[in-house]
Parts: structure tokens; sequence; C-alpha cells
């Protein structure tokens, strides 16, 4: 909507300016649409300079870059589970994980590691305890599910449920702010290392600040997901989020 009317708006000052400039309107309409078209081609050899791009080897169908989203949601996935850091996590990614908090530790920053795995059944428990403590607090049936859609992942929807995730803060800066994973974590040097530094280790940030759009949900400054190094290092460079980045494999795929 705010594009729209930019686009509007900068459409008038373009025809205003060619009138000033003595051009006639169907001058200005013909020049409209070619910067509209050249505009379009760039868009076009871009994605397509990226796909050319991708890393050799992987695939969409990869069980590292499973998409979990509002839009794609998922039953309980089956997967060996282990325990890093106090939090539960696919057994497949102990060994990256450990090391990415370690790396961490030995750059001088201490981390806690908040939230792993938590499956289907959890995700509606939180669901449904949302929906009755807003009902408690006199909230209407529609109201009450309105405030949870904007807080509470939709059961079947959290990335969380594919055991890949893995929400990571700078413990100095966790403790200090009341135990509360707040996307100003990022303002900390200890933050800002693990965002860095991700990549290395194979994790990127699952929800930047310019990727709402395509993942629907808002930055956090600690939410980490495996996609393998590869991946995660191309995906960083380009600053893609993994819907994008997918959509980029399927096309090369087709
Ligand atoms: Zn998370």
């Amino acid at each position: 909507m705010v594009l729209r009317k930019r686009s509007l708006y900068l459409g008038v000052l373009v025809s205003l300016s060619l009138l000033v400039a003595g051009c006639s309107g169907q001058q200005a309409t013909a020049k409209t649409a070619t910067a509209r078209q050249s505009s379009v081609a760039k868009k076009t050899t871009n994605r397509q300079r990226l796909i050319r791009q991708l890393p050799k080897g992987v695939k969409s169908t990869d069980a590292d870059l499973i998409v979990v989203n509002k839009w794609h949601r998922h039953g309980e996935l089956s997967f060996k589970k282990v325990q890093v850091d106090g939090i539960t996590v696919r057994q497949s990614i102990q060994k990256p994980l450990t090391a990415f908090i370690n790396g961490a530790e030995k750059a001088g920053y201490q981390t806690s590691a908040v939230s792993g795995y938590r499956s289907v059944a959890d995700q509606k428990r939180v669901w449904n305890q949302s929906i009755a403590t807003y009902k408690e607090q006199g909230k209407s049936a529609k109201q009450a599910l309105k405030l949870t859609r904007e807080y509470v992942a939709v059961p079947g929807g959290s990335e969380h449920q594919t055991g890949l995730a893995a929400d990571i803060i700078n413990t100095k800066w966790f403790t200090s702010h009341g135990n509360q994973l707040l996307s100003a974590s990022d303002q900390s040097k200890g933050q800002r290392w693990l965002i860095n530094h991700a990549a290395q280790y194979g994790f990127v940030l699952r929800f930047p600040k310019n990727g709402v759009r395509s993942t629907g949900i808002d930055y956090e400054s600690w939410h980490f997901r495996y996609v393998g190094r590869a991946s995660a290092e191309f995906m960083t460079k380009h600053h893609l989020t993994l819907e994008q980045y997918v959509s980029l494999l399927k096309a090369r795929e087709s």
C-alpha cells in the first residue's frame, strides 16, 4: 500500500517536472513505462544472477532447509533429540550448535540457550493458555483470538518444532534485562558477535529486520536457525530469508 502511494507520488512528480520542462504528456507516459520496464528487468536479472550463484549440491528438499511458518504448517516431525546447554534440539545440530556456543565463549561472550525444540502439542497449550488469559482479563473471544495471533505462533507454524532452531542470547545482556528476549539485545557486543559469526557455524538469524514480509515474523535478534554452512553463508551474504532462499533453489530445480 505504501509502495503504491509512493510510486503514484513519484509518477505525479515526474509528470509535473516534464510539464514544466515543456514535454508533452505522451512523452511522460512513455518515459515512465520505460523506467518501469527497466526496473522489472533489473529485478529479473538480479534473481537470475542469484540462481546461477547458488551453492552446488544444495536442494530445496534438504532436511535442514524445511520451511515452517504460518503459511506452511506442519504436524509433529520425527527426529532424534539431544540436549545442548539445557535446551532440546535435533541431534544433527548438536555439533554445530555446541561449536557456535563455544566459539562465542572463546571470544569472551557467555551465551544462554533459552529455547530449542517445542512440540506442536506444546504450541497448542501456549495458544490455548493465551486465549484463556485474555478472556480472564475481560476480552471477547474475538479480541482474545486477535491478540493471541499477534503474539503467539499458530500451532504447527513455529520453527521451533523443527528442532533446528535455538533462541540464543548474550547472558550478560539477558540477565540485566529481566531475562527477556528483546530485539534490542543486538546492541550488546556479545549478541552482535553471535549475529556476525552465525554463518560460520551453519546458522542464520532467521527473522532479520529486512525480512518481515517474507517470514511473517517481526525482527528477532536471538532466534538462530541451522541451515548448513554453504546455505548460511550464501543467505547472509545476499541478505536472503529462508523463504527467499528456498524459492531460488526451487527455481533452479524447475
Ligand atoms: Zn525462537
